[in-house]
């Protein structure tokens, strides 16, 4: 056996796990060499390691950018609970509080610094840092320099200053967003050209992608929850405020442990909410998506989406939410036609340029695309980021229950003659009556039951036309007026179909979602109930309540699950646990042991 690096001796001793992950070993011995780099990992990568690392073992005080007061507060956390000296400074410390830090910071005694952007301008801030031995500059969430992006934050972009007055301090810049827009723009704002790119997969394979159709969203979302999810923390996001209120008061009605969290609630309440969901166990955010970045809890085990959201990057932001901690986790979602007609009503309404919306409009069809997928969702997820998956993954709804297609062709020819034949002047419930050949007083105000397509679609059920129609608005073969209230219009691309030149295979929906747990799914555990797990996760939290922390920053999920797997029976077995560093092994091995011991 060879004898570990410094690197690696201090994986150990500080964080306790055994091997680094990925590129993380590369970076970090990049940094130790003085280079630049630009990091692309997915959340739950294991980003920080690939700064906080170089810091210790760097001369100095590691400085780290980061754009969230409640991240900084969380990592700092964290930190100080592995032993490591570290501290913050932002808007949210007194100056007394922030003249304590500076003080530290002069001592030497500090390995790491998180500061806010607009902090790292100020004179007194320059003044500060022209003091120190610095040990290197970490830019995180560097997306924000990104003027296109949706975290843009204006003070990102003085951190080029940093390259010009510390050109010989190594900077290494990290962002979970892997576009090549993005990425060109952060090198050139933030001066990277000479710096090595280090890009991950941006696969998160412990995410189970399911995307389910809607009928009772709120009933569909409790059954989710009840047969997979109860007592864990998860994220419901929802397209506007009050339905966020009303979703959030009917779950909590339902005996769910669940929170609202939007634009429209005081900056107080936000955070009080913010902060319960992370110090607490089992708690059910409801929420539009203000309630996003920032959210380090590593153990949010669900993403629910209640509505669609505008483009599979914001999808893939927010369903990679769950699961930071590599368990397994659910992306969960509900979907249907009037998802559909909304976004697109709203990008149409909105008051952007057309070349703008042109764009939106491609990224909704992206979107859409994803929710009519027959193959491995997965893999479709991946090449739309340029990451190509060889084989289905196996941990989708697709791949493991797979999508029956239909010929379509005909449904698609007697829907498409029907918008024709009744002026296109009508939405599709009208539509499907005229189909389904229903006699009802506007149809025969209207003499729509003499259209020739008057009951020829009576082959297909309500849900099925629904199901239809839905599909021919995804592939925009049918387009929605807004200005009539939903009307339905032929598009040019529906002259093939309509003229039998083109088949159109069809996605077959499952009739409803069965109420009972899909194929492979299961607790963290395994099991419904585990006493010895209870009784591990209510540990953690005595132990986190009475310092006032997360649970989380006590062990992480994963560090109990391999307790309850070794069932280490003494400090030296403890020590060999994933996540069980020098520190925690003294500060909790005895508790947790003790645990395990009475079990
Ligand atoms: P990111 O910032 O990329 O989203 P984090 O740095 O928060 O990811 O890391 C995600 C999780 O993975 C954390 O719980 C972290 O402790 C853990 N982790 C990171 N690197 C390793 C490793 N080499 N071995 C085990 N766990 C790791
Ligand atoms: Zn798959």
């Amino acid at each position: 056996m060879t004898t570990p690096s410094p690197a690696e001796q201090v994986l150990k001793t500080v964080f306790g796990y055994d091997r680094f992950r990925g590129h993380q070993l590369a970076i970090i011995n990049h940094l130790l060499a003085g280079h630049d780099a630009l990091v692309l990992m997915p959340t739950g990568g294991g980003k920080s390691l690939c700064y906080q690392i170089p810091s210790l073992l760097r001369d100095g005080v590691g400085i780290v950018i980061s754009p969230l007061i409640a991240l900084m507060q969380d990592q700092v956390t964290a930190l100080l609970q592995l032993g490591v000296k570290a501290a913050f400074l932002n808007s949210a410390l007194s100056f007394e509080q922030a003249r304590l830090v500076e003080q530290q910071l002069l001592a030497n005694e500090l390995d790491l610094l998180y500061i806010a952007p607009e902090r790292l301008t100020a004179a007194r801030t320059s003044a500060l840092f022209s003091q120190l031995k610095i040990a290197l500059f970490a830019i995180d969430e560097a997306h924000c320099v990104s003027q296109w992006g949706h975290d843009f934050r204006a003070d990102y972009l003085q951190l080029s200053l940093l390259h010009e007055q510390y050109p010989n301090i190594p900077r290494i810049a990290l962002t979970a967003t892997a576009d090549e827009k993005t990425q060109q723009e952060i090198v050139l704002r933030l001066g990277l050209t000479h710096a090595q790119l280090f890009r991950s997969g941006f696969d998160r394979p412990n995410i189970r992608y399911r995307i389910v159709q809607k009928q009772n969203a709120k009933q569909q979302l409790l059954t989710f929850i009840e047969a997979e999810h109860l007592g864990d923390a998860g994220i419901v996001y929802c397209l506007s405020r009050k339905k966020v209120d009303d979703t959030s008061a009917w779950l909590t009605a339902q005996g769910i442990n669940a929170l609202p969290y939007h634009a429209g609630m005081s900056n107080e309440l936000r955070s009080r909410y913010q902060q319960r969901f992370l110090m607490e166990e089992g708690l059910v955010m409801v929420a539009t998506i203000a309630f996003g970045m920032g959210i380090d809890k590593p153990n949010v085990r669900f993403v629910a989406h209640l509505d669609l959201p505008k483009s599979v990057e914001a999808y893939y932001q927010e369903t990679g939410r769950a699961g930071r901690d590599g368990l397994p986790a659910n992306a969960w979602m509900v979907y249907g036609l009037q998802d559909v007609i909304t976004l697109r009503r709203m990008l149409s309404e909105s008051p952007a340029d057309e070349a703008h919306k042109r764009i939106e409009f491609h990224k909704l069809d992206a979107m859409l695309a994803l929710c009519e997928q027959v193959h491995c969702r997965r893999q479709a997820l991946l090449s739309y980021f340029g990451d190509q998956l060889d084989q289905a993954c196996g941990n989708c709804d697709t791949c493991l229950e797979p999508v029956q297609t239909w010929d379509g062709t005909l449904a698609a020819q007697q829907a498409l003659s029907c918008v024709y034949r009744s002026g296109q002047r009508f939405g599709v419930h009208y539509l499907i009556d005229i189909l389904l050949g229903k006699s009802n007083e506007r149809i025969i105000k209207l003499e729509h039951d003499r259209l020739s397509t008057f009951g020829i679609g009576k082959a297909l059920d309500e849900q099925q036309w629904h199901s239809v129609f839905r599909q021919l608005v995804a592939r925009g073969l049918v387009a929605v007026d807004f200005e009539r209230f939903g009307a339905l219009q032929l598009t040019d691309s529906c002259r093939p179909v309509l003229r039998g030149e083109q088949a159109l295979m069809l996605r077959k929906d499952s009739k409803q979602e069965k109420s009972k747990r899909s194929k492979g799914t299961k607790t963290l555990t395994g099991q419904r109930t585990n006493s010895l797990w209870d009784a591990l996760r209510n540990k953690r939290k005595d132990i986190a309540e009475v310092q006032g922390v997360p649970p989380y920053v006590i062990f992480h999920d994963a560090t109990l699950m391999a307790m309850l797997e070794a069932k280490p029976k003494n400090r030296q077995q403890m020590a060999r646990i994933s996540g069980v560093g020098a520190r925690k092994l003294e500060l909790y091995a005895d508790a947790f042991l003790a645990v395990i011991n009475e079990q």
